[in-house]
């Protein structure tokens, strides 16, 4: 790529201090301090060997004030004392011939209380962060904003007499100085908070003091750095704008760079999320002739030579590199030599690396680790050529391997090199390296093709893995052996997989599909559970007694009562569980047929099932756990009355034998099989599925050739809300954040948090068979699935309600009457119609108005085989078939008669997590 800026050239920055060229070291945590903040020697040697080639490096934020660290082993520049420690750190970078640069910081309400001696956080507001578990801070007083601002002037001072080239005032990631530019976190009303010009005035002020401190006591060329996070989610929040006009006003005040806190630096908006234009672009499209004066360093996703060029192509003027530099000490020299570097760090070498046993530890890192002690060979190293075809993509990829890792995935520079993919193609490339696995979450907008791409390099590793067996003499067509082998890549096969690892078992995972994910990636509202600690937080009283209760009036008392139980029993562990593995479901709302909000969700609310599928993944790719795509399982085989493994097909037709003592059958349910949908209840032919192909009940045929009983099988869910050209299931949770139905006539006419099948058959009997969802403005802003459905193109909306009654051909003034009327219901929480209770959170009266014509579609098969409270599967008469365990929607008797919407994901993740534990102790043992 040509770059007009070459990476060796220097950069003269607006204070005339000159940096050798455009590679800075990005500031990173270490975690390394001592109990108070101090320097440890490792990390003077840590920063010493990575210091030298590179133009400048950022020593991590240090705390500028007691209540301040943001995290345990933060480094601290609170007092005197530490000028010591941290004057070694700037004197190991400046011995190299690098810049050595301070960023200095309060956390504000970031601050954990246990950090700071149990005191309560300070920030300009005495509003928590909107995070699990936040405690709420004080809000400073306006005598302590001062003293606070003083204590950045210390800090700048320390920093100086530590013998630093600069300091980096640290304005992002939600830090004290953050805190008080944003209208969510700051809603002060002295002269500190409220109007933008108040809210800026704070870092402000913090540049004025570091200005002050630098013209007493340091010379011209000291460095005053302002790093910032360019927007903020929340509602109200920083938005790219707010940024700008702060960045203008530094600017004006005298900055010498300007460094944006991003993961990618190419990274588009993510409050916008609809606009693909990079933030750089605007950022240089937006600027002031003022502005356009001062450095601007960008950073996320740079490791080699090529990304940092980019980089500059597009307008950066200097490069931070995080990770490559933990990774590559000598980072700069090699992509100078231009190697081609892969971002792992190999599990040996932390000594080597001199990598402090903390960063060691800190995720960042452990992500890159790759255990190259213990793995065996699986590849044979080479290039291996694969074809890409999705739609209109067609082209080629060379996947280089290693033996025991992908090294490269590149395009085959030919005629088929598709310009428009080549963005997607590099971040999936740099997912697929860093997670060491074609299963990697797909790039937003160019889905088909990134399954693709996977699909390739997939193949590529089937095929290297063939020839490595080959090669070894051995034969690869030969029944591989497993300890517990999963069927099905859903929700509960994937839990099942990674319980079944952590207890020490060989797993493999077979899916027929071509992608992971199953139905559990359509999930949408989210996971029900009771008495968890995420309810307890947002001071949510609830019980498992009841949530049985309303379990077992939903399903029409027809639930399996000890499975019942031990599902109730096992839900909140089953939350714990996800969170430890850093799928964290916080957010919590409601559902049909539930009292209190007992539905967990993601924080941002998005949609559960691709938020959970994708964090599932992550963990089986850590765990290297096999998966094999395109892959049926026709048979499971047993003899003798014990399971022996399975027999499958893959998409080339050919087959093998896995051989395993245990077998966790995670299939799905039957939705999307016609046939056995209308044997069981011939009146719902010619009902569309909100189901995804593969739930064909293919596990039912399966596990019934080997006896198991099968129950409730004419159970069969239909959802009232699927927009039925598209099969796309519109969320209960719509409802539940406050959604109403309308008749074509305007009115409303049932309770709309009924159970599902109630409202299902209310929406059939209106002559129309279908109704429209409507919600406004304030309901979308708070159901990011909504904006799903907008970009799906099935939404109809208009600025007004009579606007909106007339592109949906109703009468406006019914409509108006019954928005009128459901408002009125919303204020005194009572609605005197239809007697709904909950999901009455706001009055629908903020344009836009949004509505989607739905009907009922079929969508959950409550049937299936029949198990046990162990997840073995047993027989019509109890009988337990040994070696095999079902879990999810395979299985039947949990739900009744119907179900609760949050109960599947509930389901899947207990008897997921309880059918792996047991299949690893069984084949273990
Ligand atoms: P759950 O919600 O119970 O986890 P899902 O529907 O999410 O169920 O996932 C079940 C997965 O099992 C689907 O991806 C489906 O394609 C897969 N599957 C179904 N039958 C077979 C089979 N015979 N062999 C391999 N995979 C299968």
């Amino acid at each position: 790529m040509n770059s007009k800026t070459p990476i060796l050239k220097p950069l003269t920055l607006p204070n005339g201090a000159v940096l050798k060229n455009r590679l800075i070291m990005a500031p990173m945590t270490t975690c390394t301090g001592f109990y108070d903040g101090s320097v440890p020697s490792d990390l003077v040697e840590y920063y010493r060997e990575r210091a030298g080639t590179i133009g400048t490096v950022i020593v991590e934020c240090c705390f500028i004030d007691p209540k301040g660290p943001a995290f345990p082993g933060a480094l601290a520049i609170d007092s005197d004392n530490k000028i010591p420690g941290l004057a070694r750190i700037a004197s190991a970078i400046k011995s190299q011939g690098s810049k050595a640069i301070l960023q200095i910081y309060h956390g504000g309400r970031m601050v954990e209380p246990e950090l700071i001696g149990g005191k309560k956080p300070v920030a300009p507001s005495a509003i928590a962060a909107p995070r699990e578990g936040a405690t709420t801070p004080e809000a400073l007083t306006a005598e302590e904003v001062d003293v606070m601002i003083t204590k950045f002037g210390d800090a700048v001072n320390r920093a100086i007499k530590a013998g630093f080239d600069g300091v980096e005032i640290h304005g992002a990631n939600t830090y004290l100085i953050q805190q008080f530019y944003s209208p969510n976190s700051n809603q002060r009303d002295d002269k500190w908070g409220g109007s933008r010009d108040n809210r800026a005035r704070f870092p402000l002020e913090v540049l004025e003091i570091t200005h002050k401190m630098a013209s007493r006591f340091a010379d011209a060329s000291f460095i005053i750095g302002y790093r910032f996070s360019p927007e903020e989610i929340e509602v109200p929040g920083i938005r790219f704008d707010d940024t700008m006009y702060l960045l203008e006003k530094l600017a004006e005040r005298g900055v010498d760079y300007l460094h944006f806190s991003v993961g990618y630096f190419k990274r588009a908006s993510i409050v916008d999320t609809k606009d693909p234009t990079m933030l750089i672009d605007k950022y240089l499209a937006m600027r002031s002739e003022t502005l356009a004066k001062v450095p601007v360093i960008g950073v996320g996703g740079v490791v080699n030579r090529s990304d940092a060029e980019e980089a500059l192509g597009l307008g950066y003027d200097l490069i931070a590199v995080g990770k490559a530099c933990i990774a590559y000490p000598d980072w700069a020299d090699r992509i100078l030599k231009n190697e081609t570097l892969d971002l792992f760090i190999d599990s040996t070498k932390r000594e080597e690396l001199l990598i402090p046993e903390p960063l060691w530890r800190f995720s960042l890192v452990d992500a890159m680790i790759r255990d190259t002690s213990t793995t065996g060979r699986k590849y044979k190293a080479g290039v291996f050529q694969e074809k890409v075809e999705a739609e209109a993509l067609k082209l080629k990829i060379s996947v280089t391997l290693d033996t025991d890792r992908i090294t490269d995935i590149t395009l085959v520079q030919d005629d088929s090199v598709d310009v428009d993919f080549t963005p997607s193609f590099e971040i999936l490339r740099s997912r697929m390296l860093v997670a060491n696995s074609p299963y990697v979450d797909a790039v937003t907008g160019a889905t088909t093709q990134s399954e693709a791409l996977k699909k390739a390099v997939s193949r590529a590793l089937t095929t290297s893995s063939k020839e490595h067996v080959i090669e070894e003499g051995g034969n690869p067509d030969a029944p591989q052996s497993y300890d517990v082998v999963v069927i099905g890549s859903g929700g509960a096969g994937l839990s099942a997989a990674i319980r079944a690892a952590d207890a020490g078992a060989r797993v493999v995972i077979i899916e027929r599909m071509p992608t992971i994910g199953g139905n559990t990636i359509k999930a949408s509202a989210g996971m029900n559970a009771a008495e968890t600690r995420f309810q307890t937080l947002k001071g949510i009283k609830d019980s498992k007694e009841l949530f049985y209760d309303e379990t077992l009036k939903g399903g029409k008392f027809k639930n399996n009562v000890p499975l019942l139980k031990a599902f109730v029993e096992r839900a909140p562990g089953a939350i714990e569980w996800l969170a430890s593995l850093d799928i964290t479901l916080s957010d919590i709302t409601t559902t049909g047929g539930m009292s209190i909000d007992r539905t967990h969700r993601p924080e941002d609310r998005s949609a559960v099932g691709g938020y959970l599928i994708s964090g599932l993944v992550k963990q089986v790719n850590q765990r290297g756990i096999d998966v094999l795509l395109d892959s049926t399982v026709e048979e499971i085989l047993h003899e003798n009355g014990v399971v022996t493994g399975v027999k499958i097909v893959n998409e080339y037709n050919e087959h093998h034998i896995l051989l395993a003592k245990s077998v966790v059958v995670a299939t799905g349910g039957f939705s999307a099989n016609r046939k056995m949908v209308v044997h069981y209840r011939p009146e719902l032919k010619g009902f569309v599925t909100t189901n995804h192909k593969g739930a064909t009940g293919s596990g039912i045929a399966l596990l019934e050739k080997i006896g198991a009983g099968t129950v409730d099988m004419d159970q069969i869910q239909i959802h009232p809300t699927v927009e039925q050209t598209t099969s796309y299931l519109i969320s209960e949770s719509i409802r539940g954040g406050g959604a109403i139905l309308v008749s074509q006539e305007g009115l409303r006419f049932y309770n709309e948090m009924q159970t599902r099948d109630n409202v299902s058959a209310a929406i059939i009997a209106l002559p129309e068979k279908s109704a429209w969802i409507l919600f406004d403005e304030q309901v979308r802003q708070n159901n990011r699935a909504a904006d799903e459905y907008i970009a799906s193109g099935f939404v109809i909306s208009a600025p007004t309600p009579e606007e909106l009654a007339l592109k949906l051909n109703m009468d406006a003034s019914a409509l108006q009457q019954t928005l009128d009327r459901y408002n009125g219901f919303v204020k005194q929480n009572k609605d005197e119609d239809f007697g709904r209770t909950t999901g009455m959170r706001f009055p629908l009266n903020s344009g836009p108005y949004y509505a989607i014509r739905v009907a009922p579609g079929v969508h959950h098969t409550m049937g299936g085989v029949t198990i046990n409270t162990n997840a073995e599967v047993v027989s019509e008469h109890q009988q337990v078939i040994k070696g095999v365990w079902a879990a999810g929607e395979v299985a039947g008797g949990i739900h009744g008669a119907n179900r609760i919407g949050g109960n599947a994901v509930a389901d899947i993740i207990i008897f997921g997590t309880l059918a792996g534990q047991n299949a690893a102790a069984h084949a273990l043992a």
